[in-house]
């Protein structure tokens, strides 16, 4: 099974990805983490790539799909695709890689997502944080490996404005492009409660399958 993500900045993807990971058998993918690699890497890529995200814009597809060939070439297994396609270039380039079954789009309204994403921590080991509804049990610092937290140079104000305009611009086409495969997921509910309905739906979509074949 391969299955996309959507949402809007804040909206709960990664968070939701990492509890979908640990529960079903799918390989996280998210291209915004192999971008984030990259640039700790302060490669050339990685340092054009900086500039570019740092205004909130789109990181040029021929370099996107460089990256996921290298990544999906390592095995072949069921992967959960976060932030990717973000067009409909991208959307067709993985289509011609593998088949996607099922599209999640977790909606937030605008207003919660400054909340979200201002006071939103990461870990470099990929774990994150929130200020008020997910809370470290130390305050700065990561749960699983005890390092200090920081927070993305993007995450604030004035870029999310940005990001949300090229996000609800960039999702329309998205959206007729996998109708038929995509569901609404209520993002503003509690973090378990929004996974709970998304673990509803995947396990019955696995059984459902599991019938048919
Ligand atoms: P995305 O990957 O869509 O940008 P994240 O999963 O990083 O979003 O979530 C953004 C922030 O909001 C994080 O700090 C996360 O801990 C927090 N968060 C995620 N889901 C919820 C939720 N359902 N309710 C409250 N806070 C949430
Ligand atoms: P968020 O979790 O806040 O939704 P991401 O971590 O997915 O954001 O992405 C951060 C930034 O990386 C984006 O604002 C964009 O500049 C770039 N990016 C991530 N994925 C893609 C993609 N598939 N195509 C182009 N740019 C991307
Ligand atoms: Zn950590």
């Amino acid at each position: 099974m391969n299955i996309i993500i959507f949402g809007p900045p804040g909206s709960g993807k990664g968070t939701q990805a990492e509890l979908i990971e640990k529960e079903f058998n799918l390989r996280h993918i998210s291209t915004g983490d192999l971008i984030r690699n990259e640039i700790s890497k302060e490669s050339k890529l990685g340092k054009e790539m900086k500039e570019i995200i740092a205004k909130g814009e789109l990181v040029p597809s021929e370099i996107i799909s460089r990256m996921l060939v290298e990544k999906l070439s390592t095995e072949k297994i069921n992967n959960l695709f976060d932030g990717f396609p973000r067009t409909l270039m991208q959307a067709k380039f993985l289509d011609v890689v593998l088949n996607i079954d099922l599209v999640l789009n977790i909606e937030v309204s605008k207003e919660l997502l400054e909340e979200r994403i201002t006071k939103r921590w990461y870990c470099s080991c990929g774990a994150s944080y929130h200020e008020i509804y997910k809370k470290p049990k130390k305050k700065g610092f990561c749960d699983i490996c005890g390092k200090k937290l920081f927070q993305r140079e993007d995450d604030t104000k004035e870029t999310l404005k940005n990001r949300l305009e090229i996000y609800e611009s960039q999702l329309k086409p998205l959206r007729d492009y996998y109708k038929m495969k995509m569901i609404k997921i209520n993002g503003e509910q509690e973090i378990e409660k929004v996974f709970s309905d998304i673990k509803f739906l995947l396990s019955n979509f696995e059984k459902l399958k599991n019938q048919i074949n």
